[in-house]
């Protein structure tokens, strides 16, 4: 075994057969029957030719992106020139940037995340061989471009992991953040947006920066908005010389010739399929304004989840949940638990489980609720990256003193 992987603990949230599971931020709502019915009917015509290999180029997944891509970017009043030769696809957004970090980041090269964040960041990064260095976020979870500029500037990545909105905290950063990453480094700019479909009004996505900046590559997913979590599909955008590097570390025909049709399918559904994003918005607010109103301390976001604190053991809260049902995120960040919007039924259900266990347990909030209301500008530390029993990271190295 390679000795950098020592100690290191697998990507870990569990699985487990509860009836309302709102811990890995999926979209609650199962796919329409309409979609289901054209994805039955596309794969059909695909199975005869499954004794061929599958479009090592996903021509037509590519061309399916850029028009979703188009519709995205005109919402929100921008007008982005895309190419198919800007598309990158995989099996997930993980394993986007897993290709991204595989061709340029690997040994003795380094890659720079803001934390807390996608845990996912720093185990790819390990995967390659790369050092994985973090800094922190400041005390409210947000980035400033000044913050970003200067930590970029001392620290010199190969790589820097950006995500908006972010994982877990649900914060979004201003185009000003990126740009400010940009300019201060020579390496790589990664923009993750695998919740962007969730930030309604539409917000300018990183794509609108990619003209005059080869270097910055923004990835999103089918798994979140979408609906198609385990369809297994994130893609990026990039300069076509970035994405053609790509090609080198890409097994070949990664993508199956059923995931492209299913795909491309989706793709033509995107209005239905992201027919539910403004309920799980509800839900999201729903969930956010009642934990407020209870005593936990809520933070902003702009996705499908919700990072809440003021919680004395969210190990106890998050095994008090488990019991009546419910699964929830223990991310490892003190006093603090995840939890993603549900349908309005699960919703329900996870606010009436918090309601009994805070009759039950009223210590369960670390301060009592009007402590916490008084208090509700500032938080307990935020240790980065510990590795949890729910959400293990790999231990990171601090940029401090050790640029
Ligand atoms: N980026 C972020 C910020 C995520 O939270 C996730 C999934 N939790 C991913 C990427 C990966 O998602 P997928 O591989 O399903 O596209």
């Amino acid at each position: 075994m390679r000795p950098d992987l020592v100690g290191l603990k697998p990507y870990g949230a569990p699985h487990l057969d509860v009836p309302v599971q709102l811990n890995v931020n999926e979209n609650a709502y199962p796919l329409p029957e309409v979609v289901i019915d054209s994805m039955r009917a596309a794969v059909d015509d695909h199975f005869a030719g499954l004794n061929r290999y599958p479009d090592r180029e996903f021509t037509s997944l590519r061309e399916h992106l850029v028009t979703y891509l188009n519709t995205i970017n005109e919402r929100a009043g921008d007008s982005v020139a895309l190419e198919p030769e800007m598309i990158w696809a995989a099996n997930g957004s993980n394993e986007v940037l897993s290709h991204i970090v595989q061709a340029f980041g690997g040994p003795g090269r380094t890659v720079l995340g803001f934390t807390p964040s996608y845990s996912m960041h720093p185990l790819i990064t390990t995967g390659t061989g790369a050092s994985w260095l973090s800094a922190d976020r400041k005390d409210d979870f947000t980035l400033d471009a000044e913050t970003v500029a200067a930590e970029v500037a001392r620290v010199e990545p190969d790589i820097v992991f950006l995500c908006t909105p972010n994982n877990p905290t649900g914060t979004s950063i201003g185009l000003d953040v990126i740009e400010a990453a940009y300019d201060n480094c020579s390496g790589i700019v990664i923009v993750d947006e695998a919740y962007a479909e969730f930030s309604r009004p539409a917000k300018s996505s990183a794509m609108t920066l990619l003209e005059g900046r080869p270097r910055l590559v923004v990835s999103r997913t089918m798994s979140k908005a979408f609906a198609c979590a385990g369809l297994r599909l994130g893609y990026a955008v990039a300069d076509p010389a970035l994405i053609d590097v790509l090609r080198l570390v890409r097994l070949p025909y990664h993508l199956s010739e059923v995931t492209q049709v299913l795909a491309c399918t989706a793709l033509e559904h995107a209005e239905v399929l992201l027919g539910n994003v403004d309920r799980l918005i509800d839900s999201r607010n729903r969930m956010a304004a009642h934990l407020a109103e209870v005593g936990f301390t809520v933070h902003d976001s702009d996705s499908n989840f919700v990072l809440f604190g003021n919680i004395s053991s969210p190990a106890q809260l998050w095994q008090k949940l488990c019991e009546r049902g419910v699964l929830i995120r223990d991310i490892g960040i003190d006093g603090h638990a995840r939890v993603n919007a549900g349908t309005e039924e699960e919703t329900d259900a996870f606010l009436h489980a918090i309601d009994e266990i805070l009759a039950e347990s009223p210590d369960i909030l670390a301060a009592g609720p009007a402590a916490a209301a008084a208090d509700s500008g500032a938080r307990t530390a935020v240790p980065t990256d510990l590795p949890t029993r729910d959400d293990p990271t790999p231990s990171p190295t601090s940029t401090k003193g050790t640029p």
